[in-house]
């Protein structure tokens, strides 16, 4: 049970990810969709605005280019009628001055039209009057720009009838320094500083969604303001979609890891009955004298086959077995597997070496001494095997320096498997006694590249030789590798470059052929 609540929580864990993951992106891809779709309306408000100025402007130019000394004469007034009626968004042209509007499209406007000061006067000498309440249009406010005393009335239902299927969304058009010209909805001056000198900005200001946009042919700036609740509406929308896949994936994953944790608490109970069933074996993977070629040893690899035929990897149950007090049920199945497959092999080989790995629970463990006696008894000699201990198992034990000497004097050898990647120290390699040391196939991976750990495999060459220790190359995959290794020295190798793991027949049948 005391392994049960890691397992649960890292399930609820991955069964939540996947849900709060989904929520995370409907979340952010929701915000940007809102901001696109600000930006694209706030361009379309442009587009509008501009050609309703392009429409004004081109009317004022007519006019103006007509000089005409006395411009509300009927002549005059003919031409303004054409230019209003020929455009699409001008509800009047006509002539102003003093503030007053003395005639228009519309006729001679007697008394003239009062005006009242402009709003807004840009550089260029338009003026603007927004929000104007004319006699002509009671209930209504119009815009009214005047450039060198030509008027163009305009009406500011132009922009604020558009989107006007979305009451919420705040749209309209002011002048370069935000002056508001025409709009709908609540809008605010400020907005206009957000956008410095860029021709267009998106940001969330006061719970809206704002865009704004800058003409690049007019003094004008759109603007569109959207609900920050839009997102979270589109967002909830999205998620709901998603959730049913993220709670399908997380069921999953979280289902997939409870079994792994169950399978866990109770690989102990299946090793036991594995050993039970006889469902282990060894494999062999020779170990090659480098200089000529020739298998001299092998090192034993349990295997595990389920009744299923389904295999189980050394690296899963081996760390299990050790955790649960198993390990030394599995040495010593290892040592009773040798015992029985060594004869057909030492039969052709006298001088075969196997190599036998040893947990660190072994190394600590007086039986494991009587184990290794009885192996003899059944037709092995001490100078045929190689007990292989990993570095950790050496260094953290006291214990352990006994049963290697106790190893020692039975007169087997003793190699520091997977040698660099634990605590690699010179002064142990003295003390316990050690016959070779295994470099570990991360350090031959290395060989021949660049990479910063290149160097490490020859410093432990050079000190395996300065110690006068055999040195076995593991994981030797190509033959760069092991040309390197020989030309430094190195006496033997391991790796898929010779062989693979094998199983003892294999191993004898191929130990008779030419060229082992
Ligand atoms: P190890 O002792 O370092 O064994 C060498 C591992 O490297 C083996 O994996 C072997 O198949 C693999 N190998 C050999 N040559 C190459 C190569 O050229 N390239 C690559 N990529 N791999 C190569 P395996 O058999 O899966 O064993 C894994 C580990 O399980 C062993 O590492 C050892 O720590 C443990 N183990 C295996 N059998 C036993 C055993 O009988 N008792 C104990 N205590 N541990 C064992
Ligand atoms: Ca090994
Ligand atoms: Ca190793």
């Amino acid at each position: 049970m005391g392994k049960h609540w890691p397992y649960v929580v890292l399930a609820v864990l991955v069964l939540l990810a996947p849900v709060a993951g989904s929520w995370y992106a409907a979340r952010q891809w929701s915000q940007q969709a809102e901001f696109d779709q600000a930006h694209l309306m706030a361009l379309s408000v442009m587009r509008r605005s501009e050609a309703v100025a392009g429409q004004a402007e081109a009317a004022a130019n007519r006019l103006i280019a007509s000089r005409n000394p006395q411009p509300c004469a009927p002549a005059n007034l003919t031409l303004m009628r054409e230019i209003a009626m020929g455009s699409s968004q001008l509800l009047a042209v006509g002539y102003a001055e003093n503030d007053r509007l003395l005639c228009s499209s519309l006729g001679l406007h007697d008394p003239p039209i009062p005006l009242g000061p402009p709003r807004y006067v840009n550089s260029l000498g338009l003026e603007l009057r927004t929000a104007l309440r004319l006699p002509l249009t009671p209930g209504l406010t119009r815009v009214v720009g005047v450039r060198k005393n030509t008027a163009v009335v305009l009406a500011p239902e132009l922009i604020t009838d558009l989107y006007a299927d979305k009451p919420d969304i705040v749209v309209g058009v002011s002048t370069g320094t935000g002056l508001q010209i025409a709009g709908r909805g609540a809008f605010s001056p400020r907005w206009r500083n957000r956008l410095g000198k860029a021709s267009s900005v998106s940001f969330i200001d006061g719970g809206s969604v704002i865009s704004l946009q800058r003409s690049s042919r007019f003094d004008l700036i759109t603007y569109v303001a959207v609900p920050v609740q839009h997102i979270a509406t589109r967002a909830n929308a999205l998620f709901a979609n998603l959730l049913p896949v993220a709670l399908l994936i997380g069921a999953f994953s979280s289902a997939a890891v409870l079994w792994r944790g169950r399978a866990q608490r109770e690989l102990p109970a299946v090793i036991r009955s594995a050993l039970h069933h006889d469902e282990f074996f060894l494999t062999y993977q020779p170990i090659v004298e480098l200089a000529t070629g020739r298998w001299v040893g092998a090192e034993a690899l349990i295997r595990w086959q389920r009744p299923d035929g389904s295999m189980v990897r050394p690296d899963v149950f081996i760390p299990v077995a050790e955790d649960n007090g198993l390990i030394s049920l599995l040495s010593c199945r290892v040592l009773e597997l040798l015992a029985k497959d060594a004869p057909e092999i030492l039969a052709r080989r006298p001088a075969f070496r196997f190599s036998v790995n040893l947990s660190q629970h072994d190394l600590t463990d007086p039986q494991t001494i009587d184990h290794l006696r009885r192996l003899l008894g059944t037709g092995l000699k001490p100078g045929n095997l190689t007990i292989e201990a990993t570095e950790r198992g050496v260094m953290e034990k006291e214990a352990a320096t006994d049963i290697l000497r106790q190893i020692r004097v039975l007169g087997m050898r003793v190699a520091i498997d997977d040698f660099g990647t634990g605590y690699a120290n010179l002064a142990y390699l003295q003390n316990f006694e050690v016959d070779a040391i295994k470099i570990d196939k991360a350090f031959v991976d290395t060989i021949g590249t660049r990479a910063v750990t290149a160097q490490v495999a020859l410093l432990i060459i050079e000190m395996g030789k300065a110690l006068s220790l055999d040195l076995v190359a593991e994981g030797v995959e190509t033959a760069g590798q092991a040309d390197f290794l020989r030309d430094n020295g190195v006496r033997y190798a391991q790796g898929w470059l010779y062989a693979r793991a094998m199983p003892a027949g294999e191993l004898a049948t191929r130990l008779a052929g030419p060229v082992t």
